[in-house]
């Protein structure tokens, strides 16, 4: 606008006496119209910067450009009909100035642009021709044809490379905004942030983020030279990460989870730094950018798994391998002599099923505690898992002092606990080894307490003892026992006697209870009560009592149909919730009917969890098996247990038949048993029954079944004879062995 007024205005002064009526109206028109537009722009561009513009906007700008052209050039074309000589290249001089000037600056909107070119060049065009047709005129002319058309092209690549850029800065502002977005969302969706240093490696624009975790305000960050944040020299890695942090930054390389261990307020923190150096485009460094991760609970995570690996979850006693690494390590040293203590607790087992599992807990760790109150100077205590705990006696000095300790660990655990409002009392036996004497690895040591402790639980709970050789020859003996009991199953030497029950009044067989036999192949036939307890603690009684009841159903589906086969079901296979489908399995797969098996089931059953036990038995009752309580008068002989579960069958335990005759009040409570039962609708079965006296007096008490070696000892599924009734075998008492294969 104000090389328009100049040019204008010299224009003017130049020309002003060839038409000055004309020349000095519009010279003035010129100068105002530019002002006000030079105000106009002034205006506009103080303002941000419209990044789109619509048609009526481009319309807006041809009309104006068409205006302008007029008013600008209509005056000076046609003065060249009025002017001569050196006059007539002033006016075409600034006709091509005011051709190029224009339409370049019109350029960003072409429309407007061609507009003004197109009227500009027409109206000199115009101009000349009518200041008469000659060669000169008419070149002139069409210069101004090509300088147009060439202004044109121009104009048009101006546009296009305006139009361009324009596209590519709202595009770029566009992702800027969307950057800006996520990784705002970054920051609000995890626990990281971003951070960025200028050149000096000085934090900039730290986020709220950034400041809420370092629990100070923005300001206090802002300027902080990188790795000055988290100085914190008592917190043992904190100079060697700073260090490797200020290290990466000087040589201007990146950096990926530079973990820097600091405190916030007393408690640790794990920050993990990760950044990127930035450069200009000439490749000068412009400072850091990265993402910072408060790693803490990770790390707290990581911690705790290290420490749980060597510790009891519990009690947080050091577990087996802590015990065991500093036992070696006491062993290796050699110089102090050691004793180790195996404790187990008496009675453990029936405090958890008879509370539950919290309660078991809560006097595991009671029972830690007082341990630990028991232990002084270097002894160590660990738990082994379930109610197995381990004392490391490592200022031992004399026999005398160890066997004073165990008495007080014995005296400190028979005190009661308080468990769920209750007092409840559980002993401890306690087995001892001593180094070097009876071994000089932690193994060997701890194998040779257990086998103590084995004995000292077999000679009655609550005591200790110490260890000898021969009991390692026991405990060898027990586990060669169950390494072989895991095979028996495949190597088939397990078989099922059966022994059977004849009714009281007609001496019939009424059906038969299948009794486990271990034919081992070096140690010949194995009792139950030898291997089944083994079974039992192993837990393999449960795959065993599976092959028991297929095998058992199997076998009396070849039976006369009114025979009844008796399985007897562990406690330990009760406790598996999988024991009714097995039955059902069973009977299933050797198509027996239920209403034929009967399981036997001891009262142990009930004292371990009563409502579990009580579904279970009624789940089994529901496929229509038959429940009998066997061994009764035995154990806890609790004649509510009656009362608890409708049983379809009692059996009294030999030790009561076998009594019968010499002990008057067993009659009596025969009677009342067989009595109650009667109320209860259970029929009563009396074992053990030896002698033709016995059976007798039995029969008399009402009892509906007699099974002993009077009628039949246990035998081979072969030797079964059914269908007729059977006579006594002998009628003295025959040898105590427990059965004839
Ligand atoms: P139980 O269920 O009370 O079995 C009766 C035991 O008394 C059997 O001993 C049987 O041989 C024996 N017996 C039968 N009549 C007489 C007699 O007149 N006099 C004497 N002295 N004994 C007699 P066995 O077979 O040694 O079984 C002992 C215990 O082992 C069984 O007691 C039972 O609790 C357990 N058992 C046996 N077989 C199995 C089984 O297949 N599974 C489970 N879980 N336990 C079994
Ligand atoms: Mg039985
Ligand atoms: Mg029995």
């Amino acid at each position: 606008m104000l090389a328009n007024i100049a040019c204008a205005g010299t224009l003017t002064l130049l020309l002003w006496q060839v038409q000055p009526a004309v020349l000095i109206p519009w010279c003035a028109l010129i100068v105002g119209l530019s002002t006000a537009r030079l105000v106009m722009a002034l205006r506009t561009n103080a303002q941000q910067p419209r990044a789109y513009a619509s048609p009526r906007f481009d319309q807006k700008r041809v009309r104006q450009a068409a205006i302008m052209a007029a008013l600008f050039v209509g005056v000076p074309a046609w003065l060249l009909t009025q002017v001569t000589g050196a006059q007539v290249s002033c006016v075409i001089c600034f006709l091509t100035g005011m051709l190029w000037a224009g339409g370049l600056i019109l350029a960003p909107v072409l429309s407007a642009a061609v507009t003004y070119v197109g009227l500009v060049s027409a109206l000199t065009i115009a101009g000349l021709l009518a200041s008469g047709c000659n060669a000169y005129t008419l070149f002139v002319a069409f210069l101004f044809v090509a300088g147009g058309a060439t202004v044109l092209r121009t104009a048009k690549r101006q546009s296009e490379l305006f139009t361009a850029s324009q596209r590519q800065q709202v595009e770029l502002e566009e992702q800027g905004a969307t950057i800006g977005l996520l990784l705002k969302d970054y920051e609000d969706q995890t626990s990281d942030w971003l951070w960025e240093t200028d050149a000096d490696l000085r934090y900039q624009n730290p986020s709220a983020r950034f400041a809420q975790a370092l629990g100070r305000p923005a300001d206090g960050i802002q300027d902080v030279i990188l790795g000055q944040l988290l100085i914190d020299e008592a917190v043992s890695g904190n100079v060697e990460a700073r260090r490797t942090l200020r290290d990466s930054a000087a040589a201007r390389e990146a950096f990926r989870d530079i973990v820097v261990p600091f405190s916030i307020g007393g408690a640790q923190r794990w920050w993990a730094l990760s950044g990127r150096p930035l450069h200009d485009g000439q490749g000068s460094f412009l400072g850091y950018r990265g993402v910072c991760a408060d790693i803490t609970p990770a790390k707290q995570a990581e911690a705790r798994i290290a420490y749980l690996a060597h510790h009891d979850a519990l009690t947080e006693l050091p577990n087996r391998t802590l015990f065991c690494e500093g036992l070696d390590q006491a062993l290796r040293r050699g110089t102090a002599r050691v004793a180790v203590l195996s404790l187990d607790l008496d009675g453990f087992k029936g405090v958890n099923d008879r509370y539950g599992h919290p309660a078991g807990d809560a006097l595991l760790v009671a029972v830690a505690q007082r341990l630990r109150a028991v232990v002084e100077g270097g002894d160590q205590v660990a738990r082994f898992g379930g109610d197995e705990f381990v004392i490391l006696d490592a200022t031992y000095t004399d026999q005398a002092g160890v066997e004073a300790l165990a008495q007080h660990i014995i005296r400190a655990l028979s005190a009661p606990f308080l468990i769920a409002g209750d007092d409840v009392a559980v002993g401890v036996s306690i087995g001892i080894a001593f180094a070097p004497t009876d071994g000089e690895t932690a193994s060997a040591l701890i194998k040779n307490a257990d086998a103590a402790l084995y004995r000292a639980k077999g000679d009655g709970r609550g005591t200790f003892r110490f260890f000898a050789p021969e009991m390692d020859r026991r405990l060898q003996e027990r586990q060669r026992l169950v390494q072989d009991l895991r095979s028996a199953l495949a190597r088939e030497e397990l078989v099922l006697h059966y022994q059977p029950y004849v009714s009281a009044r007609s001496g019939e067989v009424s059906g038969c209870e299948a009794l486990l036999r271990w034919q081992h192949p070096e140690s010949g036939m194995i009792a139950p009560a030898e291997f089944i307890p083994v079974a039992e603690q192993s837990g393999l009684i449960v795959p065993i009592g599976a092959w028991i009841l297929e095998e058992a159903c199997r076998a009396a589906v070849r039976w006369p149909a009114e025979q009844r086969v008796s399985v007897n079901i562990s406690p330990v296979q009760f406790r598996n919730r999988e024991l009714p489908h097995t039955i059902l399995t069973a009977l299933t797969r050797a198509g027996l009917s239920p209403s034929r098996l009967e399981i036997e089931v001891t009262e142990t059953v009930l004292i371990d969890d009563v409502e579990v036990a009580l579904d279970t038995l009624r789940q089994i009752r529901a496929l229509g098996v038959r429940v009998a309580l066997d061994d009764f008068g035995t154990g806890y002989s609790s004649l509510s247990y009656l009362r608890s579960f409708p049983f379809d069958k009692v059996k009294i335990d030999r030790s009561f038949v076998q009594e019968l005759t010499t002990r008057r009040d067993n009659q009596v409570i025969v009677q009342a048993i067989r009595d109650m039962a009667l109320g209860l609708g259970m029929s009563v079965t009396a074992e053990g029954v030896e002698t033709c006296e016995q059976a007798e007096r039995l029969r008399q008490s009402g009892c509906e079944e007699l099974q002993g070696y009077l009628y039949s000892r246990p035998k081979p599924a072969g030797d079964l004879r059914f269908g007729s009734s059977l006579a006594p075998e002998q009628t003295g008492r025959p040898p105590r062995a427990v059965a004839q294969a």
